[in-house]
């Protein structure tokens, strides 16, 4: 199957062309025909598999060229990542018709958005919250929205986007055509695809949840988190050579802490990337590790959405998602565009059971590798070992509710001293 056999009009063949594509990828060959058509379409469909083409294609084709002042499509995506993601792919498909193209997100200034709208536009993609946002304040007219795509809709829900997504449907016109892309298809996706699509076509290119097929999947135990970090320091020192390394992190702090202490031993530049940056500073953080500027980028699950570089080698999982669904969305910014990667997960003993139900969704075990003998392994510190003692008891206590831990029966035993009731803290 070519991309002329799918009836793309020249000035996007030649767009492909420019952007190196060779054939279209399954999801493309599957979605583009009823797309064309005007149908509405359901693509269950992860990051790396060529979604965004599949939808961005057929709908500028069906813009055809520059005409009105108001938008003709909206694309909703639920972060600002994702948004420059798409606006950048469009951008490149679009480059030989005179499509006005704009992107809005919120987290800057609205004045050069508004500005943008002023000139006149084809095709919106923005965030739900910045859309309703310009939006009633009279900047966005909806009136001749034809056509609209919902990405990563489980991510919006998931965001707590609903309540926009439906005022958002109030808005626009009811005679569209509509497509929603969703990595994974639980209930709640379906209600929102009940609520929105019109008789679709349902399209499926990997069985729900499978990791791209290409990254190799690693995980390794380690006691605690000061040696997850020399692994990390060991394996960068050994094996980064020319690559581009992401790192995962639950929390922003523990990004944070990763990349200072880090960045002591290296003299490269290490970036993170989370919500508590500015906007600026995200953007940056991207465009210096795609353009190989910064090779070393740590993220949270937060910031992980719109992270598209291909030359992704390697993600180094520096703490386990607690999430599975969260496990394929991160190891999805490897291995993309066909490329081959390497997924490590690195986890501790009380991350075990976050690992399994992962195992669990992937259908098989990741790969057990072993640490280098060098490897100095560190201590647990107190409050670690506390924590990850709280965390099996937790677990534990899922599987057999009667279960009483160890960290539950050493509270009981120290906890004479706290019982008597002057000691005790008010309820609140
Ligand atoms: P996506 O799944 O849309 O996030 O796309 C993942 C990556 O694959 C992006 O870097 C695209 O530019 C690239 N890509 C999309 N379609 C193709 C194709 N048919 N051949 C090669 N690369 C592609």
């Amino acid at each position: 199957m070519t991309f002329s056999e799918l009836k793309l009009t020249r000035q996007f063949l030649n767009a492909i062309e420019d952007a190196g594509y060779q054939e279209p990828s399954p999801i493309q060959i599957k979605a583009i025909p009823p797309l064309r058509s005007g149908q509405d379409v359901i693509g269950i469909a992860q990051t790396g598999t060529g979604k965004t083409a599949a939808f961005l294609l057929p709908l500028l084709q069906n813009l055809k060229y520059a005409q009105h002042d108001e938008p003709r499509a909206l694309v909703l995506a639920p972060t600002k990542e994702l948004a420059l993601q798409i606006h950048h792919e469009a951008l490149k498909f679009a480059a030989y018709t005179d499509l006005r193209i704009i992107a809005l997100y919120g987290g800057v200034g609205p004045k050069s958005q508004i500005e943008a709208l002023q000139e006149g536009c084809d095709l919106v993609i923005c965030t739900p919250g910045r859309f309703i946002e310009l939006y009633s304040h009279g900047h966005v007219k909806t009136k001749r929205i034809k056509q609209l795509v919902l990405d990563e809709a489980d991510r919006m829900m998931d965001m707590g986007f609903m309540p926009q997504l439906r005022q958002i449907q109030e808005i626009i016109p009811n005679k569209r055509q509509n497509m929603l892309f969703s990595a994974t298809f639980p209930q709640r996706v379906e209600r929102l695809a009940d609520e929105f699509l019109l008789w679709p076509i349902r399209i499926e290119v990997t069985p729900e949840s499978t990791p791209v097929e290409t990254v190799r999947q690693l995980k390794l135990e380690l006691p605690n988190h000061r040696t997850k970090i020399a692994f990390i320091e060991w394996w960068i020192k050994n094996f980064l050579g020319e690559k581009r390394l992401l790192i995962f992190a639950r929390k922003k702090e523990e990004a944070e802490n990763l990349a200072r202490y880090l960045q002591r031993s290296f003299d490269f530049g290490i970036r993170t990337i989370h919500s508590n940056k500015g906007q600026n500073s995200r953007i940056n953080a991207m465009e210096d590790f795609r353009s190989g500027a910064v090779r070393i980028l740590v993220s949270t699950d937060v910031a992980s959405r719109g992270i598209d570089v291909p030359e992704t080698e390697m993600v180094i999982n520096a703490s386990v998602p607690r999430d599975p669904h969260e496990y394929v969305h991160r190891i999805g910014r490897t291995g993309r565009a066909f490329r081959d990667g390497t997924a490590l997960t690195i986890n501790d003993p009380a991350e075990r059971y976050a690992l399994e139900r992962i195992e669990a969704l992937v259908g098989e075990p990741l790969e057990e590798i072993e640490a280098p003998e060098s490897l100095e392994s560190f201590d647990t510190p107190r409050h670690e070992r506390q924590m990850q003692a709280r965390e099996i008891d937790r677990e534990m206590r899922k599987r057999d509710p009667n279960y009483r831990g160890a960290f539950h029966e050493k509270k009981k035993k120290g906890s004479k001293t706290t019982s008597s009731r002057s000691n005790r803290k008010p309820r609140k």
